[in-house]
């Protein structure tokens, strides 16, 4: 069985994710295509700057320069701090709540309203 569309994205990262809303809004109907996989094994829609990119490593360097600043300029302010350390896997689990909350699946739930024209497709476009 074969189904056409208007348009069709393939790439959902912020370039394509974005093209294929604006496709929606106008009216058409479109099909976004993307293949990524985050490390869990599911699809996620972002592509790098989401899911490996922008926010998931502007999330870590805020975690990792808060560590620094504890250890290296809370003094100077005359703010003392004993037994700082990092818990990686908490450090982490922070990271992946605010992809997860930057995610298109959660944004487009919450507002970009008359995105609804728009099927998606977890494959790799040939
Ligand atoms: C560590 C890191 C940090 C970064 N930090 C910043 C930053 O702070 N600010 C900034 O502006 N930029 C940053 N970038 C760059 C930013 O991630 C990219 O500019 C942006 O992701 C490009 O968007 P895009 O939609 O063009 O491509 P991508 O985000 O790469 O998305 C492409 C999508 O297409 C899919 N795809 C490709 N081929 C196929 C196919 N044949 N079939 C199906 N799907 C396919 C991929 O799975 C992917 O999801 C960073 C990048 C990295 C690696």
């Amino acid at each position: 069985m074969s189904k056409s569309f208007d348009v069709v994205v393939i790439g959902a990262g912020p370039a394509g994710y974005i093209a294929a809303i604006r496709a929606t809004q106008l009216g058409l109907s479109v099909a976004c295509i993307d293949e990524w996989k985050n490390r869990d094994g599911k699809n996620a829609f972002g592509g790098t700057c989401l899911n490996a990119g922008c926010i998931p490593s502007k999330a870590l360097l805020e975690s990792s320069e808060l560590f620094h600043r504890a250890n290296h300029e809370f003094s100077k302010h005359g703010i003392s701090v004993s037994n700082v350390s990092v818990d990686i896997a908490k450090m982490q689990k922070r990271k992946a709540s605010i992809v997860r909350v930057a995610s298109p699946a959660c944004s487009r739930r919450q507002k970009w309203k008359g995105s609804s024209g728009m099927e998606n497709f977890w494959v790799t476009a040939k």
